[in-house]
């Protein structure tokens, strides 16, 4: 289980999703990482944060510039395909 968490987690931060809806779950976890520690701690479910009231329904998360993923940003900008879930942010 350990392992599924952290291959899943490395994944969210260093590849593009392979299935377009798993878009929420990583939308969700980046949340907590660069806005509200505090909520969203699933990486793999949102479940257990409904479970224990610590979901937090996102609509765009704002991606810091200096921390954007490769895979998200082509040419300073959001890709397309992804401007609905995400804008950047200039810090
Ligand atoms: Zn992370």
């Amino acid at each position: 289980m350990y392992f599924l968490y952290e291959s899943t987690h490395f994944r969210y931060h260093s590849a593009e999703p392979l299935v377009k809806p798993f878009i929420l779950l990583r939308k969700h976890h980046f949340y907590h990482h660069f806005h509200n520690p505090k909520v969203n701690h699933g990486v793999t479910t949102r479940f257990w944060d409904r479970v224990f009231g610590t979901f937090e329904c996102i609509e765009k998360v704002k991606v810091p510039k200096s921390m954007s993923m490769d895979w998200l940003v082509e040419e300073n900008k959001i890709k397309d395909k992804y401007s609905k879930h995400f804008h950047l942010n200039s810090r």
